[in-house]
């Protein structure tokens, strides 16, 4: 053997420190679950860095976003429109929500009111959510006298947004339950796209820390993002409605992409034998009863996916697919007969099970 000591050391100290920059090199997967928004927050993150730093600011970003429109906290952005309700003055808000808001109410128009998030007054006296989770116990349905009274207090068409301020006509009030998860996903791939760093390994964020991929899922939207390490597409589950312990199949997708589920199998009650989901048709008033299941949409944008699952399932099947179609988004339908319909994209990524 010709090797000195010193070369024997020189080796064992330069094997390790070439193996661990390669390790730093390759994107690590980091894991976590927490709870926002009513929901479960379920994160995977394929990360040059600090995986953890990452989910902690998408957490965070979850949490202020809730703070800012959810209605159940007093000093939210929302809570403070409903409390202007009426007022001459009108609410101000961010521009950000301003313009936000501005395509929900597009929405709204583009779906001749089936998604509506002045329904809120009816929603409360429903209140599905609540008997759904257990938080209330009380087995009595409005009566139909109750739901006309609170449906005179809805309508789009009837509240102003004018630059950043809102003015709610007084009684109403507004609910962004059927879009604001959406919408935190828009935000969450703005914080990965321009804070978090690009899929680029020349391009670092904030010095230390780059997402390479990631799948997040709040409740049902579900956020693609980037790549996996080692170039496999992201599968998403399409749950069965008629049993949502299983999935009818399977998304296989790639790249950024917003996946949205809205479906009466999840918040609902069973009273005296029937079934009361929490998605409301603004036309009558009671649980949308339109043939339809689940929608899942496919789109590039979060809002516009969840506004449409909403608003897809209380239009049932033809008009749901027009209105996909007229928005460039994929649509996949669960009628209550079991039926599967798929707009022609959607079936290109969809593997049934
Ligand atoms: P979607 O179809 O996306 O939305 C249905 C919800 O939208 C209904 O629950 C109702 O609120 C509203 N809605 C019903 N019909 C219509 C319609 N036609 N047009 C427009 N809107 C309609 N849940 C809790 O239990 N506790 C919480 O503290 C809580 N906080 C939340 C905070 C925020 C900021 C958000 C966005 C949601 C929160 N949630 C909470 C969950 C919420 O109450 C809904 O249950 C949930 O958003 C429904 O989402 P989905 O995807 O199941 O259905
Ligand atoms: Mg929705």
């Amino acid at each position: 053997m010709k090797y000195s000591v010193k070369k024997i050391i020189c080796f064992a100290t330069v094997v390790p420190v070439l193996f661990l920059s390669a390790c730093s090199f390759v994107p690590q997967k980091y894991t976590s679950t927490d709870v926002g928004m009513g929901t479960i927050v379920s994160q995977t993150v394929y990360v040059k860095g600090d995986g953890k730093e990452v989910t902690r600011k998408v957490q965070d970003l979850v949490n202020r976003f809730e703070e800012e429109i959810s209605w159940r906290i007093e000093t939210s952005d929302v809570s403070g429109i409903n409390h202007f309700a009426g007022k001459e003055a009108g609410y101000a808000i961010s521009k950000e929500l301003s313009d936000d808001l501005r395509k929900v109410w597009q929405i709204s128009a583009d779906s001749d009111g089936a998604f509506d998030v002045t329904i809120a007054p009816v929603v409360r006296l429903w209140n599905i959510d609540a008997k759904a989770t257990g938080n209330e116990q009380s087995d009595l349905l409005p009566s139909d006298a109750e739901i006309k009274d609170k449906l005179s207090l809805t309508g789009y068409e009837d509240v102003r947004i004018e630059d950043n301020i809102v003015y709610l006509p007084a009684g109403y009030l507004i609910d962004l339950g059927a879009v604001g998860k959406g919408m935190a996903c828009d935000r969450i791939l703005s914080l990965l796209k321009d804070e978090m760093g690009s899929l680029s390994a020349t391009r670092p964020i904030s010095g230390q820390v780059s997402v390479h991929g990631a799948v997040i899922s709040l409740g049902g939207n579900i956020l693609t993002y980037g790549e996996k390490p080692d170039g496999s597409a992201w599968k998403v589950g399409v749950v069965d409605p008629m049993n949502p312990d299983a999935y009818l199949g399977m998304l296989t997708l790639t790249g950024t992409n917003f996946v949205t589920t809205s479906g009466d199998y999840e918040r609902y009650v069973e009273i005296d034998g029937e079934r009361y989901h929490h998605i409301i048709d603004p036309g009558t008033g009671y649980p949308a009863d339109s043939g339809i299941r689940s929608v899942t949409i496919l789109s590039d944008s979060g809002l516009v996916g969840d506004a449409l699952s909403t608003a897809c399932f209380v239009l049932g099947r033809d008009k749901a697919l027009e209105l996909a179609q007229e928005y460039g988004v994929e649509i996949l339908l669960v009628t209550d007969t079991g039926e599967l319909v798929m707009s022609d994209g959607m079936q290109s990524v969809f593997v049934e099970k």
